[in-house]
């Protein structure tokens, strides 16, 4: 056969994996709800069910609230050495490294994304993350403060204490690894409500803790509804919620969280500016902004989804981005095969609000330069979407899409581009693409935005803090900064006078 028609090989798949959990865990064992209920989750790219989990209601939020305060007092936790919680996280990354292909593949089935980038980008993430945290739990420490008269003074760094800790579906078992990482480092303990869309990769990760050997109660995972995480932030033993997910969710956790004044971080939605000039190696950027969107099906908190382009370059940069739009919906297909560049969004309610905007788009006048429709009839898959032409004032480009809707702005210059970057109640991310290095950190420095990435998006790393500026979230995951989120500070002052 010549090798002009040599066929293609057989794509590699990866295997759908096997269901191992779907209970609570409560104290060290898994159990059904109080109630009995259970919720369906499914694979979105076939909308089948793929496995009935157990539903926990404001009982069992009761019941896992009890255990973790158990643990965080009595038992093996709090006398534990703060260099054996580091054996134990590391022991952690260890098993999910041993079984990360299985990780992968349940993030795949749970929440459609491509295998590759579940294999590629989620797993290695949640293990560096877990390590990382490992590292740190042996080196939180106090200070000695020179006060007047004759005292000693220091401080201590202590574990908050019961967690709740509410996570959402676009990076499930990541979204784990940046919440227990510094919680278990720094001694607190731990009930976490995964989100009903994706509750598996968190209950496997459960059970893989229990094997490292977590003692019971430290870490509890109650699946269910958001009335499940309500529960928790209202609970009056519950010392800290951290929450990631959407900023309307986050105004009624504040509201709920008032009456018990509990500590509260939030990692929250983004309009990010990925802002591209004339002076840039435009390959790179138009690479750049094609990953800065359209990674995750477009579902990143910090998508970059406002892509400014300087007005001389954006007519090359709209042909540019068109082509690589389209390459990527011919890599649309089935998420368990390695080839697959894009999967189907998470849910019908998710599917259903980005077409909702792609309409929206139309309908103001943006140009839709390619895609604007759903891929295929079954699962939720949505075509990579360009719209060219947009104002700030259109819906597209002041809201949260959460899809592979891409939304091009031209301007002028850098002043223009940076008032028009930060005005937008949201300050997550940034990118600015230029090859005047000063130019791109006088702009960096004027970005209202948690992170800005200079000539590259979507750069994570454990060490690197991570959070929002404005409604973007509050306080900071990663890094030595979130460390804070899980301690409180403790001031002792000895009389050294007699
Ligand atoms: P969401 O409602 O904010 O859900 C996030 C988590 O909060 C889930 O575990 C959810 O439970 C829980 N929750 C819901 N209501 C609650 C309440 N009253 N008290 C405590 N916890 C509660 O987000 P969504 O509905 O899944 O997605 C909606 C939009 O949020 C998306 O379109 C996107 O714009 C944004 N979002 C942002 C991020 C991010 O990373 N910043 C992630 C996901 C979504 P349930 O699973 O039962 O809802
Ligand atoms: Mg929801």
């Amino acid at each position: 056969m010549p090798a002009a028609v040599k066929k293609k090989p057989a794509a590699q798949k990866v295997a759908r994996p096997k269901v191992r959990q779907t209970k609570l865990l409560i104290g060290g064992e898994w159990c059904d709800s109080v109630s009995g209920q259970t919720f369906a989750t499914h694979h979105p790219a076939t909308e089948e069910k793929i496995a009935d989990v157990a539903r926990a209601n404001e009982e069992d939020v009761d019941r896992a609230v009890k255990a973790a305060r158990r643990a965080f007092e009595e038992g093996d936790w709090p006398k534990m050495d703060a260099r054996d919680r580091g054996r134990l996280l590391n022991k952690l990354a260890d098993i999910i490294e041993a079984n990360q292909e299985e990780l992968a593949a349940l993030e795949t089935l749970d929440n459609g994304k491509p295998v590759k980038d579940a294999l590629t980008a989620d797993v290695p993430l949640v293990i560096d993350c877990l390590r990382y945290y490992a590292g740190w739990a042996d080196k939180v420490h106090g200070q000695t403060i020179p006060v007047r008269g004759e005292y000693f003074c220091y401080t201590r760094r202590e574990p908050v204490g019961v967690c709740g800790q509410i996570i959402p579906w676009n990076f499930p078992a990541l979204m784990v690894a940046w919440k227990w990482g510094p919680a278990l480092a720094t001694g607190c303990t731990i009930v976490m409500k995964p989100a009903e869309q994706t509750p598996l990769s968190c209950l496997r990760m459960a059970e893989w803790a229990i094997e490292a050997g977590f003692p019971p109660g430290v870490i509890n995972v109650v699946p269910g509804y958001g009335d499940a995480g309500a529960a928790l932030v209202k609970h009056p033993d519950v010392d800290k919620i951290a929450f990631t997910g959407s900023t309307e969710t986050a105004q009624l956790i504040m509201r709920d969280a008032a009456a018990t004044l509990k500590r509260i971080t939030f990692e929250l939605g983004g309009k990010s500016p990925n802002i591209i000039f004339a002076d840039s190696d435009l390959d790179a950027a138009v690479a750049g902004a094609e990953f800065g969107l359209f990674f995750n099906q477009g579902q990143c908190c910090c998508a970059g989804s406002r892509v400014f382009v300087e007005q001389n370059v954006h007519e090359e940069f709209v042909a540019r981005v068109i082509e690589r739009a389209q390459a990527r919906r011919a890599g649309i297909g089935d998420p368990f095969d390695m080839e697959t560049v894009q999967g189907p969004q998470v849910d019908k309610d998710q599917f259903d609000k980005i077409m909702r905007y792609i309409d929206s788009g139309r309908q103001s006048g943006a140009k839709c330069v390619t895609g604007g429709s759903r891929a295929g009839d079954k699962g939720f898959f949505v075509e990579p979407t360009v719209f060219d032409q947009v104002t700030d004032d259109m819906e597209i480009a002041t809201d949260e899409i959460f899809g592979p809707v891409m939304s091009v702005l031209p301007f002028r210059d850098a002043d223009e581009v940076i008032e028009r970057g930060n005005k937008t109640f949201y300050g997550l991310a940034a990118a600015v693409w230029t090859r005047d290095v000063a130019k791109a950190h006088r702009i960096a420095n004027k970005l209202r935005a948690g992170t800005v990435w200079v000539n590259c998006y979507d750069v994570f790393d454990a060490g690197a803090p991570f959070g929002g500026f404005k409604m973007s979230g509050i306080g900071r995951e990663l890094g030595e900064a979130a460390l804070a989120n899980y301690t409180e500070l403790k001031t002792v002052t000895v009389n050294l006078g007699g």
